[in-house]
């Protein structure tokens, strides 16, 4: 265990331990009444570009918490939180159920969009995740096509071959894999293969290197090269610059997602912005938006 905690381990001999380990319960006591009442959750999100067209190909779907005291909370704080303490099924659960309930609501408008959600290797874990999967859909109506599940790289190589079967049995139920954070988790050649994924997201830090680091280019000219090959379609996340995004495309790297496009917003301000997606030059930016 204590090689697992690595760097973290430090904080074990902190004073401020007493006081780290009563924030994290008390965060997990209002995590429970958000959960219950509903209150505080929210859904924010982020399109993903289309490298040629420059239209937007999909959003991903950010969860966000407004505690009634502390304000908005970051879910790298709150996610790991709720994996500690047994709620990350409940909240995984409410994120996808409220993921389908706005696209239906945007099909109601004339938007057919769809939305990328984030997945716990926890909540992978939960022996009847698939068949919650299908219910939620099946309840809203929803067509599985329109949902892509994201699962960090590094999360799927916890455990790869129980990773495989869980995403073997997700594929059929008709929604997309996409493998997130790609180039930090170590995955084999061999494993990527096996895997029914259909997209892999690029990690914001060789997006970031990419103007200044030759092996950062290298790196990525490669790694999109080999997905293209196993038929994978490339996303680049964190691009926050236009020499960033030149560079992507260069490199054919097929659809984009950061700050230099948009922050992650909320669904009606997504609305307007898809709607208005024929017209890039009326199209209302949110990338100032004090939401993210
Ligand atoms: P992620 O899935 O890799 O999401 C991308 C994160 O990068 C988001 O942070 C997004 O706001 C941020 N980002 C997007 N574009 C840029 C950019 O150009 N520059 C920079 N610096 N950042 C950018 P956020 O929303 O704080 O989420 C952080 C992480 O929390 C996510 O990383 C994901 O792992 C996790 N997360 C968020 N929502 C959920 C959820 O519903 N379920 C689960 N299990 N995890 C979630
Ligand atoms: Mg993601
Ligand atoms: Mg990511
Ligand atoms: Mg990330």
């Amino acid at each position: 265990a204590a090689k697992r905690a690595g760097g973290n381990m430090h904080c074990f001999y902190e004073p401020g331990m007493d006081h780290d380990a009563e924030a994290a319960v008390e965060l997990q006591r209002d995590l429970r009444t958000a959960l219950e009442t509903g209150q505080g959750l929210s859904l924010h999100y982020q399109p993903k570009i289309d490298s040629a067209s420059g239209q937007i190909a999909g959003v991903e779907a950010l969860l966000r918490w407004q505690h009634p005291q502390r304000g908005a909370v970051s879910p790298v704080v709150f996610i790991p939180v709720a994996e500690r303490f047994g709620l990350i099924g409940a909240l995984g659960q409410w994120v996808i159920d409220e993921a389908a309930r706005q696209i239906q609501a945007w099909r109601g408008a004339g938007l057919s969009m769809r939305v990328a959600i984030n997945v716990s290797v926890h909540q992978l874990r939960q022996p009847d995740l698939v068949d919650r999967v299908g219910e939620i859909l099946a309840r809203h109506g929803v067509p599985p096509d329109l949902i892509t599940f994201e699962l960090t790289e590094s999360a799927a190589m916890e455990d790869p071959s129980a990773t495989l079967r869980i995403f073997e049995r997700l594929a059929v139920t008709g929604v997309a894999l996409s493998i997130d954070d790609f180039g930090t988790g170590y995955s084999s050649l061999s494993y990527l293969r096996k895997l029914p994924a259909s997209q892999i997201k690029i990690d914001r830090s060789f997006v970031q290197d990419l103007g200044s680091q030759s092996d950062a280019r290298a790196i990525v000219k490669a790694v999109i090269k080999l997905s293209h090959a196993l038929g994978l379609e490339v996303v680049a996340e964190g691009v926050e610059t236009v020499a960033q995004q030149d560079i992507l495309k260069q490199l054919g790297c097929d659809q984009m997602q950061g700050f230099l496009f948009a922050r992650p917003m909320p669904a009606t301000h997504l609305q307007l912005w898809a709607l208005s997606d024929e017209v890039p030059a009326n199209r209302p930016t949110f990338r100032d938006s004090v939401f993210n």
